[in-house]
């Protein structure tokens, strides 16, 4: 409703309600409140809430107290990052797509090993709970393991770099069970440009174009969290199979190079692709993000001026203590996803968390338990069930259809790319 249809019997209520709200004993309010959460709830119920990043195999490799040990890392107790079995129970967590990290600054041996011995421990860390978590390759699967009560289980590599310019090892990596690749993370590749990095292709090479092509082939997802707007508009044109963004918010909300321009989301209805809201405090809170940026600053003025390394821990700290971190909050990520919705279309948007690859949360989204509350969120600002059912999981089920289609359709008539980056783009990579 508009205002101008608004009768005048309405205009009478309008104030009269608000006064009744405001006068309204706390009890009946908290009330209110739970009906948006249990209608939430029960949503969550039928559909299966998929989430598009998290980073618990990392964290268990990095886990201070039994690194890479699986069994150490228990998820019937309590464990000390955002996720675990009981805590992604309450939260109705439907899928999830693990993430498969490895940072693009190892260059010790090549990234193969990390990322085989990434995949490894997903892949015993999924097999160890068969009453809880089950593998899914496809949409289907998805949907059976929700039926079936387990938390279906899928694997997205965070960083192009992994496949080391081999479209070969890009297919071995689809057989381990890949089902998304980030193409960059942090570091500008041989053949795509980061977000957070040097501009060095204005966007994909030639080869970057082939590895798009070719995960189309296979129906692996096409990841453009982590890469450059340039690189986002790159593939956009080449793409055969809609996109996802797994783990990024709005850069019209958030002035951050991780979030996705209102001119790409404005593309995604054609494409058909989605963005995953992320909950990374700097993302969704322009006060965060302003405050990392001013944080990065003295950092590095301290190192300019000082040399000795615990008396610039002490001058940091001293800053830090005089400079409160703020804090970001569940309204600033319903403002994002709604952003997306609004300029992309409810047909585009879903949840990418980055659980367990953050180490502050908003206030509201402190782990895995907490998803409910942001459809509460949603709720109690006039979500229509429809729209709160894409946002879920239905996009992204409809997305990963969409690309095992493309991927029949192109195996009919496309053999694997056998193309190199020395070919395509005629120079000797550097990685
Ligand atoms: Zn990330």
């Amino acid at each position: 409703m508009n205002v101008l249809s608004r009768s005048p019997l309405t205009l009478f209520l309008l104030p009269l309600t608000l006064f009744l709200l405001t006068i309204m004993p706390s009890p009946a309010r908290a009330q209110s409140k739970d009906r948006a959460l249990e209608h939430a709830r029960k949503l969550l119920r039928s559909t299966p809430l998929i989430d598009g990043h998290n980073d618990l195999p990392w964290a268990i490799r990095e886990s201070e107290k039994a690194p890479r040990d699986v069994a150490a890392y228990d998820l019937r107790t309590r464990t000390t990052g955002h996720t675990d079995l009981s805590r992604m129970a309450e939260g109705q967590v439907g899928a999830q797509f693990w993430s498969i990290y490895i940072p693009g600054e190892i260059k010790d041996s090549g990234y193969a090993k990390v990322q085989l011995e990434q995949f490894d421990i997903a892949r015993r860390m999924i097999a160890r709970y068969p009453d809880r978590l089950a593998t899914a390759l496809t949409a289907d699967d998805i949907e059976r393991s929700f039926k079936r009560g387990r938390v279906a289980s899928l694997l997205g590599m965070e960083g192009g770099h992994a496949i080391e310019n081999s479209l070969g090892a890009l297919r071995s990596y689809y057989d381990l069970g890949a089902r998304y690749m980030t193409l960059t993370h942090n570091v500008t590749l041989d053949w795509a440009d980061a977000a957070l990095d040097s501009t060095r292709h204005g966007g994909l090479t030639e080869f970057g174009r082939e590895v798009v092509r070719e995960m189309n082939r296979l129906g692996m997802l096409v990841d453009l969290s982590h890469v450059s707007p340039a690189t986002m508009s790159d593939v956009l044109d080449v793409a055969e199979a809609p996109v996802i963004f797994s783990h990024s918010s709005a850069r019209a909300l958030t002035d951050h190079p991780r979030n996705v321009p209102d001119s790409i989301l404005a593309r995604l209805p054609k494409n058909g692709g989605v963005v995953m809201v992320t909950f990374v405090p700097a993302f969704v809170s322009p006060e965060v993000a302003a405050w990392e940026a001013q944080a990065k600053e003295q950092e590095n003025a301290i190192k300019e001026a000082v040399t000795d390394t615990l008396e610039r821990k002490r001058r940091f700290e001293e800053w830090k203590a005089t400079h409160a971190r703020p804090t970001a909050t569940l309204k600033q990520v319903a403002d994002h996803v709604e952003h997306v919705r609004e300029v992309a279309g409810s047909d585009h948007v879903g949840i990418g968390s980055d659980f367990d690859g953050i180490d502050t949360v908003p206030e509201g989204l402190e782990d895995v338990s907490k998803f409910p509350e942001l459809f509460a969120e949603l709720i109690r600002r006039g979500w229509s069930d429809s729209d709160l059912k894409k946002l879920a999981g239905q996009n992204l089920l409809r997305v990963l259809r969409e690309a095992e289609a493309t991927s029949a359709r192109l195996k009919k008539s496309r053999e694997p790319s056998t193309k190199t980056i020395q070919e395509l783009d005629g120079v000797k990579p550097t990685t």
